[in-house]
């Protein structure tokens, strides 16, 4: 058997992060006839910050969350855990799709990034995080050239990053492929526990006087007089507002449904590396890592010393947006991972991944947040992270409140939160489209970054991705 497969012979399916003995048990589900203010559909990142800071800013809200299967199970507790400090899924992105409010959501990244930390050390939310900053590795020699000055002058501009040439990359994490790496290690980005995280959140909560039913999928929303009625599998609810924070998932409002497209994502975790390995590698500080490529990979240390692996070319979307569990487990994807794994470094053949999963992005044409409101300003959305939602969903569930009536502020001028994003075009257009892009996006990164036909005229169009 090839090394990249007998890699993954013993691995179990199931996210590494949502598999240690932390775990909370399941809350009951819901039953009967329930009654609140506030009903959070969603205990993702999204509904869990969004109880949090309804809780803050009304003490006395009666509010409900109500999660279709566990806290976290969605791609809250199940992505890279790399804390980023952008709301527009990068600056460039911001400055295509916003132009002249990139300052201003730079701005925002930051303090959400702070009271982000700030509340982790408020409710005491051990979401295990480590402000080691980010590289974005180079693999092609061309892409490093004149990256030294640029470099020096975003550090004299006050920026907190570091050019490593290739010999020091090489050093800093050892891997034959790089050519050199960029450190943002500014601003406090860092990695977490995705999972703590959430269960964090889930415990203070509790502790806030929330109810959360888990198991409990919201099946119907009806307007009902002045308010909303929801119906769930064994009961029902009674409320004055919704907010639905179920991202990639089917969502009941035909505008949030058409906004954004489940993209499947598919990562490994390699058992915990020994001395030896550890040596082999370096990375002795931990950074969160990712290639400069459309398709990028991104990989991490958990805690316990395993490498985390995802991204890549397995990425995909499938025809008319499957969520279900049949594509949650391809072995193709699975392979392909595990080869760019051992692509990478080399030295660690022999190392085993001990899990395998897949969790869902909600891609919107403009990759980043779209919030959206419906029934009057009764029910409200945010949605539509693309890949970049750990500290994003923060912001999002601050809008979805602010939409919902709840303290609005200036925000809401924002075009992020004004303009819709342009809705993805029905199948089978859809289809061809997104795969012809993707297809494109890596002939591009095997062509050293030169983008197509295709991708140039995305681009001129509005729809390309800056990253
Ligand atoms: C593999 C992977 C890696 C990623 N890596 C990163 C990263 O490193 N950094 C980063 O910033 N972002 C990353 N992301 C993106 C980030 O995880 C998401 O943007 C973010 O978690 C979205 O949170 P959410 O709460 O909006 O959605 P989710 O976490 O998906 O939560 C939605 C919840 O709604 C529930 N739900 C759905 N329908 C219903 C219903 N009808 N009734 C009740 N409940 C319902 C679902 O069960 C789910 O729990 C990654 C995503 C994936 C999949």
């Amino acid at each position: 058997m090839e090394p990249h497969r007998r890699a993954l012979a013993d691995s179990k399916f199931a996210c590494f992060w949502l598999d240690q003995d932390a775990r909370p048990p399941r809350l009951e589900a819901l039953r009967g006839e329930q009654r609140c203010e506030l009903l959070i559909v969603g205990g993702g990142l999204t509904g869990l910050w969004a109880a949090v800071q309804a809780r803050e800013r009304r003490p006395d809200l009666d509010i409900l969350l109500i999660e279709a299967t566990e806290i976290g199970d969605g791609a809250s507790g199940r992505n890279g855990g790399f804390l980023s400090d952008s709301l527009s899924h990068g600056a460039s992105n911001a400055s295509y799709h916003f132009p002249g409010e990139e300052e201003k959501l730079t701005q925002l990244g930051r303090q959400n990034l702070r009271e982000l930390l700030a509340s982790l050390e408020r409710y005491q939310i051990d979401a295990r995080y480590e402000g080691t900053g980010f590289i974005e590795v180079f693999t092609r020699a061309e892409h490093s050239e004149g990256m030294a000055d640029w470099a020096e002058q975003q550090r004299r501009a006050g920026e907190d990053v570091v050019w490593f040439d290739r010999d020091a990359m090489r050093t800093e994490i050892n891997s034959p492929t790089y050519s050199g790496g960029l450190w943002n290690r500014g601003h406090q980005v860092g990695l977490v526990d995705p999972a703590y995280l959430c269960w964090g959140l889930k415990k203070t909560l509790l502790s806030l006087g929330v109810r959360i039913f888990e198991g409990t999928p919201l099946l119907r929303m009806d307007a009902q007089g002045d308010g909303m009625r929801v119906t769930c599998p064994d009961g029902s609810i009674r409320c004055q507002k919704i907010l639905l924070a179920t991202n990639a998932f089917p969502n009941p409002v035909g505008a949030a449904r058409r906004s954004i497209i489940p993209v499947w994502d598919y990562a490994l975790a390699t058992e915990p590396l020994s001395k030896a390995q550890r040596e082999s590698i370096g990375w002795k500080r931990r950074q969160g890592l990712a290639n400069k490529a459309n398709m990028f990979h991104y990989y991490r240390l958990s805690h316990d010393n395993r490498i985390t692996w995802g991204g890549g070319t397995s990425v995909r979307y499938f025809y008319r947006g499957r969520t279900d569990a049949a594509v949650s487990d391809l072995r193709k994807r699975m392979e392909r991972l595990s080869a760019d794994f051992f692509h990478t470094f080399p030295q660690l053949e022999g190392i085993r991944f001990s899990h395998r999963w897949s969790g869902i992005i909600a891609s919107t044409t403009r990759f980043c947040l779209a919030p959206g409101t419906a029934c009057g300003g009764r029910v409200a959305w945010s949605i539509g992270y693309t890949g970049q939602g750990v500290s994003a969903t923060r912001f999002g569930a601050r809008i979805g409140l602010e939409l919902l009536g709840y303290d609005p502020s200036d925000l809401l001028e924002l075009a992020l939160v004004r303009k819709k994003p342009l809705p993805w075009p029905p199948e089978p257009l859809r289809w061809i489209g997104v795969t012809l892009t993707r297809k494109e996006m890596e002939r591009a990164d095997r062509n050293g970054g030169k983008r197509g036909l295709w991708l140039k005229l995305l681009d001129r169009l509005g729809l390309g991705f800056a990253c």
